[in-house]
């Protein structure tokens, strides 16, 4: 019997012992009931956001509809303050940066939008073996990156046992006393035994994206007979990471396959289900927009999302979860990524994102469509991306402190709900750039560097955590002396 079909007849003998949390009816009427909210109704909802931010509360459905269900441009506008309000409060105005790393395509599943599909054959099949995966880590770490999302497709060639020898791998290339701190993974669901494996070689979040949490649509785009069409196993997912000793787990609907209003709702109680069930919410949440790929008709769904409802969708999010981070990737243009960056309170971004496998090491143009998921759309070197951040005031990270120190799963809830994060994140952005500045920076992020950024948020420390920034202040010293990876 082949892999895949032994693995189907496995996932089909799973019992699955948690309640389903989506239904359709409901999410719908709540929908239905909030049409056109009266401006108070919108009002009142973004002050109870802003409120839930210290609070650490989420948005119920019916008030997550009613933001949903606008329809003023002017609260529009009040709805992207209150996000970029939100995330100060929780987070500070930190931007965490990280890389995608594609280490493996073949795939048994044959997803509709994916360019990774198994019908399709102008796709180049590659597997990175252990010295591939190296060079890319050494291209990755000639660049300044510290933290990476490990992407797999779903195969025999990169089962769970592949998955951890490459995190390993990934965590033992040193370049210049440099390494890879944080190794986030975006990969199929698994057994529990298969989670325990690879929680063993120490992985940071674990994402899995629901795609859709309409079931119906779910069906018509994974097909049945292959392992990705069990709308159930994927749902339960994260519930079988978490109860295996998985601490941070990652949601994500794929925009474009259903209605973004009900995807909205359905993510918002597969997070509350989450928090109910083992009182720890998401990590972050992601909403990335279907792309184009090699083969594959990407562009015809009816539900196609506008570059103006992306805006709103991650706006929405950053109300609807105040204390979960939020990833907005390369996949958009450079300018819908600034103008997000603007009004949606993101937290963390991927630069100089090349998705094509082996894409780091090879230089190539960042765009080969038979080597690579789907095009990307923010080509702008990591250098020239923190650039961007910093002409805003904004401080770039690449922190991996909390996962470092056991700030992880219910360690770390506390403290984003009650946004006291925001005095580890400041800190550590502050020294994580400035070992950035020290070795990989151009002369011009060196410069506003040094003479603006890290100036501005010691500033922010000395007047609100005195003690915070003599220690801050120490470790900058320490960097200056040569030493690495200061952290708190
Ligand atoms: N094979 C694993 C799985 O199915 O969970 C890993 C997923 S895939 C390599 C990573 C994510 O890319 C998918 O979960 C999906 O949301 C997203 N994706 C797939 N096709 C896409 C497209 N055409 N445009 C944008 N994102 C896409
Ligand atoms: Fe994230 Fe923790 Fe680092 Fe803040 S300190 S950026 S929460 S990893």
């Amino acid at each position: 019997m082949s892999w895949a079909k032994e693995r189907l007849n496995k996932i089909r003998e799973w019992k699955n012992p948690y309640e389903n949390f989506i239904d359709d009816e409901k999410i719908n009427a709540v929908l239905q009931k909030t049409q056109k909210p009266s401006q108070e109704a919108v009002l009142s909802v973004i002050e109870k956001a802003k409120s839930n931010a210290l609070k650490g509360n989420m948005l119920t459905p019916e008030e997550t509809a009613v933001l949903l269900n606008t329809t003023d441009d002017a609260l529009w506008e009040e709805i992207f303050e209150a996000a970029a309000y939100i995330k100060e409060e929780v987070y500070g105005n930190r931007i965490v940066l990280f890389s995608p790393l594609y280490i493996s395509n073949p795939c048994v599943n044959n997803c509709s939008y994916c360019g990774f599909k198994s019908s399709n054959k102008g796709m180049q099949k590659i597997t990175l073996d252990m010295q591939g995966l190296e060079k890319e880590i050494e291209s990755l770490l000639d660049a300044g990156q510290k933290r990476l999302i490990a992407v797999y497709g779903e195969h025999p060639k990169s089962d769970a046992s592949y998955i951890a020898q490459s995190v390993k791998t990934i965590y033992g290339v040193k370049k210049d006393k440099s390494e890879i701190r944080r190794v986030n993974i975006n990969a199929a669901p698994m057994f529990e035994d298969e989670y325990r494996l690879i929680k063993q070689e120490g992985i940071g979040t674990y994402q899995v994206f629901q795609e859709t949490y309409h079931k119906a649509t779910y069906e018509k785009v994974h097909p049945k007979g292959t392992l990705k069409g069990e709308y159930e196993w994927r749902l339960f997912a994260l519930h079988r990471a978490l109860n295996a000793g998985l601490d941070d787990v990652a949601v994500g609907v794929l925009f474009g396959l259903y209605d973004y209003r009900y995807e909205i709702l359905a993510m918002l109680h597969h997070a509350m289900d989450l928090e109910k069930v083992f009182n720890i919410g998401p990590h972050t949440m992601s909403f990335p927009r279907i792309k184009l790929t090699l083969n594959s008709d990407t562009n015809a769904s009816a539900y196609a999302v506008s570059d103006k409802d992306i805006v709103k969708i991650a706006a929405v999010i950053r109300l609807m979860c105040p204390f979960t981070g939020t990833i907005l990737t390369a996949r958009e243009d450079s300018c819908v990524r600034d103008e997000m960056l603007k009004k949606c309170g993101i937290s963390q971004m991927d630069a100089g994102t090349n998705i094509g496998i082996g894409g780091y090491s090879e230089n190539n143009d960042g765009n080969n469509l038979s080597k690579q998921q789907f095009a990307i759309g923010d080509h702008r070197s990591i250098d020239n991306f923190i650039l961007s951040l910093i002409k805003e005031g904004r401080l770039p990270s690449f922190c991996t402190s909390c996962y470092r120190e056991g700030r992880t799963g219910c360690n770390f809830m506390p403290l984003a709900k009650h946004a006291t994060i925001k005095y580890l994140c400041i800190p550590n952005g502050i020294l994580t750039f400035k070992e950035y500045i020290r070795d990989y920076a151009s002369s011009e992020v060196k410069e506003i560097g040094e003479s603006v950024i890290i100036p501005k948020y010691l500033k922010m420390l000395q007047e609100n955590l005195p003690q915070v920034a003599g220690t801050v202040e120490k470790m900058i010293s320490s960097l200056d002396e040569g030493k690495n990876d200061c952290h708190i």
